[in-house]
C-alpha cells in the first residue's frame, strides 16, 4: 500500500483523491476551511459562483462523473458579445466582422485577403501570431488590447499557444463571408451546461461529503523536503511515496525550497459578483477590450441560470485581472453603471473575490518550467490542475 499525499482540495485534488483512496493509503491537505474555485457565496437568495464557471465541453468521463454524483444539468445555447465602440457585436468578432464600421470593415478584409495561409507561423508571439492569422487591424482593435488587458503582460514574450484551443481560428474565406451574413456560429463554446439546481459549487461538495475522511483542511503546510519525502505541517510530518501537487506550481516551488532561474508568470483576477433589483443585459457573458473599461469580461449569473438569483432580480458577476495594485471596486462599479447594465441604487448585494493564480502565463520560458516540471517526476511528485501543472485548463480537462 503506498503513501499518498495530494496538496489542495479543489476538484483537481479531489478527482485525484476519488481515483486513489483505494488501495492506498491517502491523505489530502488544504489551507482553507473548503477549498477551490468551485465555491458558490450564499447571501440573501442570491448565489454567486467565483466568476462565471460553465462546463464548456462535456466529456463522456465528465458526464460519467456528474451520473454517479447525481447531478442535472441543463444545455444553454450561448449568447455573447463583445462591446466595441459603444456597440454589442456578437461573439465571435472575427466572424461578425458586419457588424462593424465601413472604414473598419474595409481595412480587415483588405488585409485577409492579403493573407498567407500556408506560412508556417510556429515559434512566433502572441502579437506576430495574430497579425499573421487576421491581419492588423483585428489584431489591433480586439485580440490584442484584450489579451494585453486581461494578461497585463507585454504580448511580446507571450506564447499564443496559450489560449489556442480556446479560440476559434477561422480560414480567410469564413472571415470574408462573415462580411455578408455576420453571426457565423462557431468555437469551443456553441453551447454550455451548467447545474440545473444552480451553483457550481455542488459538484465538489458531494466528493467532500464522500470523502472527508481523507481530508484534512485548514492544514498549514510549512515546507515540503523532496529527499526525505516529507509534508511538514504545524503539527504533523506526512511521509509521502508519491505526492500530487494541484496548489500553485510557485507556492509548491517555494514549500519545497527549489530555486530556478526562468521566469514564472501568472494573473490574478478580482471578481466583484453584484445582486441588483433590476438591469438591462440580454447575454450570458460580453467581453470588453476597450482599455477605458477596467474590466475585461462582465457576466450574468442570472441569465445563465434562473435559479440562481431571487425571482426577477438580476446578477452579475465582474472580471478584473491585477498583477500588484487592487482594482478599485467604485471605479468598477461607476464603469459599469455608464454602460446602462444596471444602477448602483439598485445594487442590493456585492460579493467581492479575489482569485490568486486564476490565468497561468505561457511566457517565453514555458519549456524550462515544463521541463523542471517532469525533472521531479523521478522523486514521486506530480502536478495536477489548472494553477498545479500551469496549464490554461477547464474543469472538463480533469476527468
Ligand atoms: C476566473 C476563472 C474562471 C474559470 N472559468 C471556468 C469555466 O467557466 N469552466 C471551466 O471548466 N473551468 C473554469 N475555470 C477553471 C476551473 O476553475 C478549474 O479548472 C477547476 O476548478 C480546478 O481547479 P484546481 O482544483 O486545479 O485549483 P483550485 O480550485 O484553485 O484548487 C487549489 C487548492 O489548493 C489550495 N492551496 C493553495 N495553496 C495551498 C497551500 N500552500 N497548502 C494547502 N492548500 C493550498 C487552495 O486553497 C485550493 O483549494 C476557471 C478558472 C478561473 C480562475
Amino acid at each position: 500500500m503506498s503513501k499518498v499525499v495530494i496538496l489542495g482540495a479543489g476538484l483537481s485534488g479531489l478527482i485525484k483523491l476519488a481515483h486513489l483512496r483505494k488501495g492506498n493509503e491517502v491523505v489530502l491537505l488544504e489551507k482553507d476551511n473548503y477549498g477551490g474555485l468551485l465555491r458558490t457565496e450564499k447571501i440573501n437568495g442570491f448565489q454567486f459562483d467565483r466568476t462565471g464557471h460553465l462546463i464548456h465541453s462535456l466529456n463522456k468521463p465528465f458526464k460519467d462523473f456528474l451520473n454517479a454524483m447525481n447531478i442535472e444539468i441543463t444545455e444553454k445555447k450561448r449568447n455573447a458579445s463583445i462591446y466595441f465602440e459603444d456597440k454589442y457585436i456578437p461573439y465571435p468578432f472575427q466572424l461578425n466582422i458586419s457588424y462593424l464600421r465601413g472604414e473598419l470593415k474595409h481595412d480587415i478584409i483588405d488585409e485577409v485577403l492579403k493573407l498567407d495561409e500556408e506560412e508556417n507561423t510556429t515559434g512566433l508571439d502572441f502579437i506576430n501570431w495574430v497579425e499573421k492569422k487576421f491581419g492588423k487591424t483585428l489584431s489591433h482593435i480586439f485580440f490584442i488590447p484584450y489579451n494585453r488587458k486581461l494578461l497585463k503582460t507585454d504580448l511580446k514574450n507571450i506564447s499564443p499557444s496559450w489560449f489556442l484551443r480556446y479560440m476559434p481560428v477561422p480560414n480567410k474565406m469564413e472571415i470574408i463571408k462573415s462580411l455578408k451574413k455576420g453571426n457565423v456560429e462557431i468555437g469551443y463554446n456553441q453551447v454550455f451546461y451548467y447545474p440545473q439546481a444552480g451553483n457550481i459549487q455542488i459538484i465538489v461538495d458531494k466528493m467532500y461529503e464522500l470523502f472527508k475522511k481523507h481530508i484534512n483542511l485548514n492544514t498549514n503546510i510549512k515546507s515540503i523536503d523532496t529527499e526525505k519525502k516529507q509534508v511538514i505541517c504545524d503539527d504533523v510530518v506526512y511521509d509521502y511515496d508519491r505526492l500530487i501537487s494541484t496548489i500553485p506550481f510557485e507556492e509548491f516551488l517555494h514549500l519545497a525550497n527549489e530555486e530556478h532561474n526562468y521566469n514564472i508568470d501568472h494573473i490574478n483576477v478580482y471578481d466583484l459578483n453584484v445582486g441588483v433589483k433590476k438591469g438591462n443585459f440580454p447575454y450570458h457573458w460580453t467581453y470588453y477590450p476597450e482599455e477605458k473599461y477596467p474590466f475585461y469580461r462582465i457576466g450574468c449569473f442570472s441569465n445563465i441560470s434562473e435559479n440562481v438569483s431571487p425571482k426577477g432580480k438580476m446578477s452579475f458577476y465582474i472580471e478584473t485581472s491585477y498583477k500588484d495594485k487592487l482594482p478599485d471596486k467604485d471605479d468598477i462599479l461607476k464603469s459599469v453603471e455608464s454602460l446602462g447594465i444596471f444602477r448602483a441604487d439598485d445594487i442590493e448585494v456585492i460579493d467581492e473575490e479575489y482569485l490568486e493564480y486564476a490565468y497561468p502565463i505561457y511566457n517565453n520560458d514555458i519549456k524550462q518550467l515544463r521541463a523542471h516540471q517532469r525533472s521531479f517526476e523521478q522523486k514521486g511528485i506530480t502536478f495536477f490542475g489548472r494553477s498545479g501543472s500551469h496549464t490554461y485548463s477547464s474543469m472538463a480537462d480533469l476527468f
